[in-house]
């Protein structure tokens, strides 16, 4: 059994990476997440009780309280999934970006080394920093039959991405100079159960069901290859326990649509499973409303995930309609977990206020 120290296991992706590893591994999980608004422990729930399951509230910025973690937990892996995600966030206020994804990735980063730097050869030796990133760090894409590979140039276009590729080669360095044994993983986007709804998907299908507008940013003609979360944990796990140091692997789910062809899609599969329409709507689809569009917004970006699917044998599972089905169907069965986002509730719950 090893014992895997997750950061942003409270968030989107990290949480269905602490649900893989408990409820399909006999690993351990430590989750360390600082619970922003985008944390939130109603997503933990399933795997709450599990013995082998452990949560400690910490900023990845505090030095002090992740060397305790370090020595209290002894992990066998870190995998680093705490950011700032939100691209439109970045636009509006970059500062907390470039102090959790860039300094609290040097500080982890420190904060693990010091820490492997203890540990007796063999556990030394076996020991994993898996750093989860973005595909946003190579830019975009203006040719439709090109694909990112693991050696395109990065040229980041928003505060977010700038900040994720600066942590990458943060965690680089520390392999090269210190000999950490550092892996990094770079992703299309994730889509799937527990998303926060100010994410496209997710904010599209509430929206809907609320009888509000669909905002689709310029044309809608960008687009984006779609990965449901549940086949990026299994390939995060696969990573972190199989995957060779140094190297970086590109994770995509061969999926790309155009963000109008996603919302469409949504409107399609609500038409089917919710005929019963707000008051006023005629058609989902007359929902669909144009906004001027996101300052450097990239065009089109899409993974070549060939080296992760060789070396490591991964594929996704779902397929672009298999996924999004489910994701309608879950946010219609979960509307609990939602109703607690939109009204603000899950931050009491979290606190230990209600
Ligand atoms: P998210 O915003 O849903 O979750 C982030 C988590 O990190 C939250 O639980 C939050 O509380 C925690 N966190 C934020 N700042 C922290 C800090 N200073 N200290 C400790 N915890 C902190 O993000 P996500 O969508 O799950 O993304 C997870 C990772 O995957 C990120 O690194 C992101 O860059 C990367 N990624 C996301 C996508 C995607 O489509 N969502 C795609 C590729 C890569």
């Amino acid at each position: 059994m090893r014992r895997l120290l997750i950061t942003g296991g409270a968030g989107f992706i990290g949480s269905a990476v602490v649900r893989h590893i408990i409820q399909h591994t006999p690993d351990a999980v430590v989750v360390v997440d600082k619970l922003t608004y985008a944390g939130n422990l109603a997503s933990l729930a399933p795997v709450a009780d599990d013995p082998r399951f452990a949560f400690e509230r910490v900023d990845i910025c505090d030095r002090e309280s992740l060397a305790r973690i370090f020595d209290a937990y002894q992990p066998d892996a870190v995998m680093h999934l705490a950011a700032e995600s939100h691209v439109d966030r970045s636009i509006d206020g970059p500062a907390v970006f470039i102090e959790t994804n860039i300094v609290g990735t040097y500080t982890l980063l420190e904060a693990a080394r010091t820490y492997w730097s203890t540990l007796e050869a063999g556990k030394k030796a076996q020991f994993r920093f898996h750093h989860i990133s973005t595909d946003e760090v190579y830019g975009d894409l203006h040719s439709a039959d090109d694909f990112f590979t693991e050696t395109t140039p990065y040229a980041p276009s928003s505060p977010y991405s700038a900040s994720k590729a600066s942590s990458d080669h943060l965690v680089r360095a520390w392999l090269r100079t210190y000999g950490l044994p550092t892996l990094v993983t770079n992703c299309s986007n994730n889509y799937g159960p527990y998303h926060f709804p100010e994410k496209l998907i997710p904010l599209m299908i509430l929206n809907a069901l609320a009888g509000k507008p669909l905002p689709v940013y310029g044309n809608g003609q960008q687009v984006r290859d779609w990965l449901y979360v549940e086949d990026h944990a299994r390939a995060l796990y696969l990573v972190a326990t199989k995957g060779k140091p140094g190297e970086t692997y590109n994770i995509g789910g061969h999926n790309e649509r155009k963000n109008l062809e996603v919302v469409t899609t949504l409107c399609d599969l609500l038409e089917e499973l919710v005929p019963a329409k707000p008051q006023g709507v005629n058609r989902y689809r007359d929902l669909i409303t144009y906004v001027t569009d996101r300052p450097g917004h990239d065009l089109r970006y899409a993974i070549d995930a060939s080296k992760i699917e060789r070396e490591l044998g991964w594929r996704p599972q779902e397929t672009f309609e298999s996924g999004i089905r489910k994701t309608v169907e879950w946010y219609l069965t979960h509307e609990a977990w939602w109703q607690q986002v939109l009204d603000g509730s899950y931050q009491g719950e979290r606190l230990g206020l209600k």
